[in-house]
């Protein structure tokens, strides 16, 4: 069955690279091109030349990737040596990566403090598939929800991250992957074995992107700007629990693709699992999604669906679904819960869950069930959590005993 490579595989931590820095400078990754024209007139940049700079600085640092003024060739030695005084463009500092055995990378990285702050830790996860290779990225560090079976909601929130520390996972993730073809390969990067690399980015890391609305928006705008970064609308997706104001809002001001955190079709069983549903219950949720702007089947909404054992994958919550969703071009994506220490939720069985799926199947709904990926890095959906409030090398142990005990009983 599709978990047994998941929970043969171990925890593979790599050693931190070489050369990994931060700096407590402001950083210029994350400003768009406005802010960066502003930056530079403050650094004595003449008017008529600001539109160049800018330009010549938006391709180091999102086409070429260089995390070095130093490196831009075609900038004048006097303005590099400004900016380095006052600005940096070094990546985070990698704490630890770990390889699962099924390829998912994850990265728990931290971020200086910028001002009065204190460092912070978040982790992204890297997902090679056939053909394509996912980067799942953070966007708070912890969480103010408390969707009742998912790890990240264990833990407070500590801030938001800003768009620098949003582009940040990808750029870093990038040059982990060798995915900057102008660039060297970093001593120790991971590359993959094929050429897979960060063809698409989802917003379903730790946080609720919604929350951090503004700071979300510039970092989606930003890399998909077809001069820099250039990855298609299409290739983003930004996962939410339900903020219906500001679903209309990306819809309208980033135009990426959609996916709702869904879990339940009844508002009662809703409430317990994804406790925002009290403030916009499913009816509201629901109207916001058919009103989401270029809908079409070429473009639909993935529903994220997690199969609990006796919560909420019964062919009547099947059923249900089906009428919930009718009439909103719909993708539906089965995701079989992924255990983390302390939870009392367990995954559906598999033939259950495969029930699940060739009745909405039937329906006319695509329904993949989805393979889970880093369960034994913890890498997994609903299983992120950063260093400050990570699992003592004893309860990871255990966590591990647990997980091949499972395996045995799965044979
Ligand atoms: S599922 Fe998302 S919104 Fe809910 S607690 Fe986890 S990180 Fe927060």
């Amino acid at each position: 069955m599709a978990t047994e490579t998941v929970f043969a595989a171990r925890m593979a931590p790599v050693a931190p690279p070489l050369g990994s820095a931060s700096s407590e400078l402001p950083s210029l990754i994350g400003l768009d091109r406005e802010q960066l024209g502003e930056t530079l007139r403050g650094c004595g940049v003449p008017e008529r030349q600001i539109k160049m700079r800018v330009s010549q600085i938006w391709n180091w640092l999102y086409v070429r990737g260089i995390s070095d003024f130093d490196a831009m060739a075609n900038v004048s030695r006097d303005l590099r040596d400004v900016l380095k005084r006052h600005f940096t463009i070094a990546r985070p500092e990698i704490v630890e990566e770990q390889i699962s055995n099924d390829g998912t990378r994850k990265w728990l990285l931290r971020f200086p403090p910028r001002g009065a702050g204190r460092p912070v830790e978040v982790e992204s996860v890297y997902i090679p598939e056939e053909g394509r290779g996912t980067l799942c990225i953070s966007s708070q560090v912890g969480c103010t929800l408390t969707c009742s079976f998912c790890h990240t909601g264990t833990q407070r929130l500590v801030r938001n991250l800003t768009a620098e520390e949003i582009l940040s996972q990808l750029l870093l993730a990038r040059d982990r992957l060798g995915d900057f073809p102008d660039r060297d390969v970093p001593q120790g990067a991971m590359i993959p074995s094929s050429d897979r690399k960060v063809t698409n980015i989802v917003m379903m890391g730790m946080g609720e992107p919604l929350y951090n609305f503004e700071e979300v928006k510039k970092a989606l705008l930003i890399a998909s700007d077809g001069d820099g970064l250039s990855l298609s609308k299409r290739r983003i997706t930004l996962s939410t629990s339900g903020v219906v104001p500001e679903i209309y809002r990306t819809g309208e001001e980033i135009g990426v693709m959609l996916a709702i955190s869904l879990h339940a079709v009844r508002d009662d069983l809703r409430d317990l699992l994804v406790p925002i549903n009290k403030k916009y219950p499913l009816k509201e949720l629901i109207e916001a999604c058919r009103n989401y702007p270029g809908l079409s089947n070429a473009r639909r909404i993935t529903f994220e669906y997690v199969m609990l054992k006796d919560v909420n994958d019964s062919l009547e919550d099947a059923k249900g679904l089906i009428q919930l969703l009718k009439g909103v071009p719909a993708k539906i994506n089965l995701i079989p819960f992924n255990p983390w220490p302390g939870t009392n939720y367990q995954c559906s069985d598999w033939a259950q869950i495969e029930k699940f799926a060739d009745f909405i199947n039937a329906a006319g709904y695509a329904s993949p069930i989805r393979t889970p990926r880093g369960r034994d890095i913890l890498a997994a959906c609903g299983q992120l959590k950063s260093e400050s409030e990570r699992m003592r090398k004893t309860e990871r142990l255990a966590f591990e005993a647990m997980m091949i005990a499972n395996h045995g009983e799965d044979d």
